[in-house]
């Protein structure tokens, strides 16, 4: 059986976020102590006074969100009851409103969930993931459910203006990272295709602006848009080998998610398309994304190539680092923990719809 889960509504526009909200009375809201501080939390505590709710902001969000902050969050609702829980921040912030919604559903009871990203990343919006740190075990476990999926995303490209250029890198490559494993995902199919695509074509059109124009608002809102088609990929399709590193490089080392992706990307890509080896099914998927991206399509080998060089080079103007060495990771501290990091990204659920057999 085949199932294609389109996800939540994705509401645009002015004025969307009060629709949204109208008609609940109590709003748990989730962010990270930036929002809070920098007093950006007012877009949506207007909101909610607006619709005449009352709320109770949650802001000890941090990267790389571990048990601890999700058992946290379950007790601050739990004693709060509320009857909706707003996600408002980047990907950390929506995967612990997720997670509290979820683990937490017997001590809050039936909640809506609504969320608002601001960064344009991770897709969390619209995806049946979250992904959670065992701090103690220094594990990042993607939890996949349908349960995890939130009932409205509300996208307002304005959020986004003020994600500083080294974040805009990180969270933009995420986007190109989770098209481009979704696209040649063992779980790929013409529906997940169409949003990876779209989402590749605008990643490639307007990372690069976004990161040398923060105020480009129209730039903007195609990254805003692409990360939410990439999320709407990934989280049918699957993601990958590129995916399953990132977690345990994030767990270990702290590195930002996308910038761990990004560091990553060209070496996946070479392993999965069998570049130095023999050519796998992977180069016939990425020879497809250089049709569409209009680079050399004159032979399997060189089309697989030119859309990795294409990345890298892409990877190279928004500053990106090219190794874990150049992300200020010692070789004595890699390798010290080297065993740790390929137990972990071998035991990551990422790993099952990657397109060539990793463990070769
Ligand atoms: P993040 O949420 O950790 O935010 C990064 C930084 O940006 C934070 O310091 C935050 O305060 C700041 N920030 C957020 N919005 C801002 C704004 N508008 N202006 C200025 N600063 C702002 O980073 P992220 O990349 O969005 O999320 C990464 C997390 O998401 C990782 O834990 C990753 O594993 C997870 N993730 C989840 C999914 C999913 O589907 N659930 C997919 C990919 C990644």
């Amino acid at each position: 059986m085949g199932v294609f889960n389109l996800g939540p509504k994705i509401y645009m526009g002015p004025g969307t976020l009060v629709a949204v909200l109208n008609g609940l009375k109590r709003f748990f809201i989730v962010t990270d102590e930036f929002m809070r501080a920098s007093k950006k939390v007012r877009y949506i505590t207007e909101a909610v006074d607006e619709v005449g709710g009352d709320s109770l902001i949650f802001s000890g969000v941090k990267p790389d969100p571990d048990t601890h902050i999700i058992a946290a969050g379950v007790k601050e609702a739990a004693s709060f009851r509320p009857d909706c829980i707003v996600a408002f921040g980047g990907g950390s912030v929506i995967d612990v409103a997720k997670a509290i919604r979820f683990f937490g559903k017997e001590r809050i009871g039936d909640c809506f969930l609504a969320i608002i990203p601001t960064t344009s990343g991770t897709g969390s919006e619209v995806s049946n993931y979250s992904v959670i740190t065992d701090a103690e075990k220094m594990v990042k476990y993607p939890l996949t459910s349908d349960l995890l999926l939130p009932d409205a995303a509300i996208l307002d490209a304005s959020l986004v203006m003020s994600v500083p250029p080294s974040v805009t890198a990180d969270t933009g490559i995420d986007v190109l990272t989770h098209a481009v494993e979704a696209f040649v995902s063992k779980g790929h199919t013409d529906f997940s295709d169409a949003m990876a695509e779209k989402a590749i074509k605008l990643v490639c059109g307007n990372l690069h602006t976004v990161y040398l124009k923060p105020d480009d608002y129209d730039a903007r809102q195609a990254m805003h848009n692409a990360s939410c088609m990439a999320g709407v990929a990934f989280s049918n399709a699957g993601l990958g080998l590129n995916h399953a590193m990132a977690h345990a490089l994030g767990a270990v080392f702290h590195i930002p998610h996308g910038r761990a992706n990004g560091i990553l990307l060209p070496y996946v890509m070479m392993f999965n398309a069998g570049c130095t080896t023999k050519l796998t099914p992977a180069a016939e998927r990425y020879a497809q994304i250089a049709s569409f991206l209009d680079l050399d399509t004159s032979a399997l080998r060189p089309a697989a190539l030119s859309v990795i060089r294409s990345i890298r080079s892409l990877i190279g103007k928004i500053n990106i680092p090219t190794s874990i060495g150049a992300a200020g990771i010692g070789r004595d501290e890699f390798e010290a923990k080297l065993g740790r990091l390929a137990d972990a990204a071998m035991e990551d659920a990422c790993r099952a719809s990657n397109p060539t057999d990793s463990k070769r």
